[in-house]
């Protein structure tokens, strides 16, 4: 199938490019390289064999699309493109707004003009809010978000399920992941963020580089076993195989359908810690600070309807995605370039 994957740069999207490729897709990337490089593309290549079309537009100009659509007809659309950072979105949420929100219409305007009726939505398990038990199903309501970010989210979600209703040809496959983690095994491709990592496990592998000199883990007062928070960390090569296995929804019934992509297990920061410790023959050096506000104790997720509808189930372990984690940050210390 030709798969318009929007993002297709990023960290998720460039994994999940490869893994249509070689199951037989042909994947066509938009991104406009606001938190990706170029090199991502020679590398994906070079992993492949095969060069995807690249368009470097911004998905949010419906001109752009809409020449793209014209020249390529793709069949499906998987829709990365958006941004990201939970604490960037409470300094500056217009433009959260704003970019999450405009790349989703005006992809859903211009895939309505072009008769392409499937598209498939990265989101997130930040639209269940604070858990009331685990593991959370796909049947539990979306709870109240605690950054625009999430927001953004929980509003393109709701878009795509009035959308469904409304146009009965569409399907939308809104897949929530849960915590993206580990790297292409590699070593060419994985997660490269700007400045001071926000998330756990890369700024774990800048410690051990030696990048920074301790981690700071906020809070061992939760009520879990050691009392640091626990989440359901999924290796992003499992990610991306789970797109693979979402493009089985788009046969079939219409209409919208969530799927959680996790691995159904939880992993506290400090489990993580010496997993990656263990894994890499490293130290990771760490100070307990205090909770971060918003965060929750406990999250994951139950993967039954993956399993059963989808026949998928993450494979790899917290230890691979430590050992690749680690992997790219050795041989990428100062990111893709
Ligand atoms: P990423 O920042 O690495 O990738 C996003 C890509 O989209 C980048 O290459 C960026 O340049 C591109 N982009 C942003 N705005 C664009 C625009 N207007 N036009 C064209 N391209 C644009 O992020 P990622 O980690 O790969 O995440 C991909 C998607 O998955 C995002 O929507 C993100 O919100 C979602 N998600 C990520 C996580 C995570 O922890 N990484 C968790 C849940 C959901
Ligand atoms: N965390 C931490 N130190 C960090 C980053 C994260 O202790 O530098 C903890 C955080 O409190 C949470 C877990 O690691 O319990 C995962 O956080 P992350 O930001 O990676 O993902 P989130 O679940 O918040 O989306």
């Amino acid at each position: 199938m030709k798969i318009l994957v929007t993002g297709g740069l990023g960290f998720i999207g460039s994994e999940t490019v490869l893994a249509l490729i070689s199951s037989g897709h042909t994947p066509v990337i938009a991104d406009n390289l606001y938190n990706s490089k170029i090199g991502v593309l020679g590398r994906i290549e070079t992993l492949s064999g095969v060069r995807p079309a690249f368009y470097r537009i911004d998905v949010s100009d419906k001109k752009a699309l809409a020449d793209l659509f014209e020249k390529e007809r793709p069949e499906a659309v998987i829709h990365f493109a958006g941004y990201k950072a939970v604490g960037e979105s409470v300094s500056k949420p217009i433009m959260y707004y704003r970019n999450n929100l405009m790349t989703t219409l005006s992809l859903l305007e211009t895939m309505e003009e072009f008769g392409c009726e499937n598209i498939v939505f990265s989101s997130s398990a930040t639209v269940y809010g604070t858990p009331k038990r685990v593991p959370l199903y796909e049947t539990d309501k979306r709870g109240e978000t605690t950054n625009p970010y999430g927001e953004t989210k929980s509003m393109i979600e709701r878009i795509l399920e009035d959308a469904c209703k409304a146009f009965s040809s569409l399907t939308a496959v809104i897949l929530r992941y849960f915590n993206p983690i580990g790297a292409h095994p590699s070593g060419l491709l994985g997660e490269d963020p700007r400045g001071i990592p926000n998330n756990l496990m890369p700024y774990i592998a800048q410690v051990a580089i030696g990048k920074r000199d301790k981690l700071h883990i906020f809070g061992n007062d939760y009520d879990t076993a050691d009392g640091t928070g626990v989440r359901d960390y999924i290796h992003v090569v499992d990610l991306a195989e789970g797109h693979v296995a979402a493009l089985k929804a788009l046969d079939g019934k219409k209409g919208a359908k969530v799927f959680n992509l996790g691995t159904g297990r939880g992993t506290s920061v400090l489990e993580l810690v010496h997993a990656f410790e263990k894994a890499n023959g490293v130290k990771i050096p760490y100070v307990i600070e205090d909770r971060r506000p918003g965060d929750v104790a406990v999250n994951y997720a139950s993967v039954e309807k993956a399993y059963r509808e989808l026949g998928y189930k993450a494979r790899l372990t917290i230890e691979d995605a430590c050992r690749d984690s680690y992997n790219f940050q050795l041989k990428n210390p100062d990111g893709i370039i």
